[in-house]
């Protein structure tokens, strides 16, 4: 969004400010469909949970990766237009529940949907047969993670030796083992993660079906999809080129395949404007002290490992700063060394783009400051088109 627009919505809505830009979120829906034409995407709703880009995403055509019941509640609020008789096939084609460890509480209220979830051990099967009987199953198989911003594999994913018995365990109890998943790790940059993954994928897929086993004919490749937080991020296209050349490899047409983006969806649609509220010089260098932090939006900082720079709406004589959040926590530093003019008075503004991803979705009331006001703009396609991402299909 240009800088203008932000000081304007800044002027009239207040700060901190978290502005979510619609048409940039149809916008990376389209082109994650467009270069990857077999794969649906399901958001993954954690990434950022607010309903109108739950809405959004739902009218671009996108489905949904749940971890929880009020993940799942959002989701199931927001997209309707559902013939009951419809249910089952109809719940499966919008929302995975892709929590491998799910709560006795969740599944005895999603079973009555039917619903197509995530297990990665024994004991699992043994909750989900009592609690959830009605449920599909995928395995989420464990997948290197090598060189990805945040590392998923150590805490879940059965190792690909023991697929085979985990898929036969769960037939044998009565289950659907429908397919696989995996994740590669989050704002994953090295795409060799993503090959090897389908190849294992695909090993499983050859050893259960030698075992007798054939149901299996869905593919989730999770999400870890990079956000272009900066140059060194290699394009989508590369990426999606080298993912449909393993999909079209491995998996025959009649296969299924499914990702889960959240990231990839949400973190270049958020920006978040910032007031100064003091100013400092401590053993030499200026510090500025801002109305938004580490608790708050900037939240990612320590949960995400991500880095957001800021920015100034005017040019001044720079200076490496420190910039700090408004809670006297020492914890709340945005950052220690940023680039920024150094003659910035209180009350004057600064912003952080593509921080739309882990940020607002981690927020607290920590020392009495509340969350940052969300704003959403170009909520609306300019001109309607009939929901053409939606086949009742
Ligand atoms: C967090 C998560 C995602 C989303 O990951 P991104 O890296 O943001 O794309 C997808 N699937 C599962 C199971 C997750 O836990």
């Amino acid at each position: 969004m240009n800088p203008n627009q932000l000081r304007k919505l800044a002027e009239e809505h207040g700060t901190p400010l978290f502005i979510v830009d619609h048409e940039e979120l149809r916008r990376n829906c389209a082109e994650f469909k467009k270069y990857l034409p077999r794969v649906q995407p399901y958001y993954a709703v954690k990434a950022n949970p607010d309903p109108a880009i739950v809405k959004t995403l739902y009218e671009a055509g996108a489905s949904f990766d749940v971890a929880s019941m009020p993940e799942f509640d959002i989701v199931h609020k927001n997209i309707q237009h559902m013939p009951p008789k419809q249910r089952q096939k109809w719940i499966w084609d919008k929302i995975i529940y892709a929590n491998p460890i799910k709560a006795i509480e969740a599944l005895t209220q999603l079973d009555f949907y039917k619903p197509l979830v995530t297990y990665d051990n024994l004991e699992e099967i043994k909750k989900l047969k009592e609690y959830a009987p009605n449920a599909g199953l995928a395995l989420r198989i464990k997948v290197p993670n090598t060189g990805a911003m945040v590392e998923l594999s150590s805490k879940f994913g059965a190792d690909p030796g023991e697929a085979v018995d985990l898929i036969l365990a769960a037939d044998r109890a009565g289950f659907t083992v429908e397919g696989l998943s995996f994740h590669v790790g989050s704002q994953t940059t090295n795409f060799e993660n993503y090959v090897q993954a389908i190849n294992l994928a695909a090993n499983v897929f050859k050893d259960v079906r030698a075992r007798g086993y054939t149901k299996m004919n869905l593919l989730d490749i999770g999400g870890g999809f990079p956000a272009p937080y900066d140059e060194s991020v290699k394009s989508f296209r590369v990426l999606a080129k080298k993912i449909n050349t393993e999909l079209n490899r491995l998996f025959p047409r009649e296969i299924e395949i499914l990702a889960e983006p959240g990231r990839f969806m949400i973190a270049t649609a958020g920006t978040s404007v910032v007031k100064i509220n003091g100013k400092a010089v401590r053993d030499g260098k200026l510090c500025y002290y801002v109305n938004d932090g580490v608790y708050h939006t900037y939240s990612g900082i320590i949960f995400d490992h991500c880095h957001y720079h800021m920015k100034s709406f005017r040019k001044g004589p720079e200076q490496v700063c420190a910039v700090f959040g408004p809670t006297c926590d020492a914890l709340d530093v945005i950052s220690m060394s940023e680039t920024l003019p150094t003659d910035l008075e209180l009350g004057e503004l600064l912003y952080s783009e593509n921080i739309g991803a882990y940020s607002h979705a981690s927020s607290t009331y920590f020392n009495g400051f509340p969350p940052a006001k969300v704003v959403h703009v170009n909520q609306f396609p300019a001109t309607r088109k009939k929901s053409s991402g939606n086949p009742g299909t």
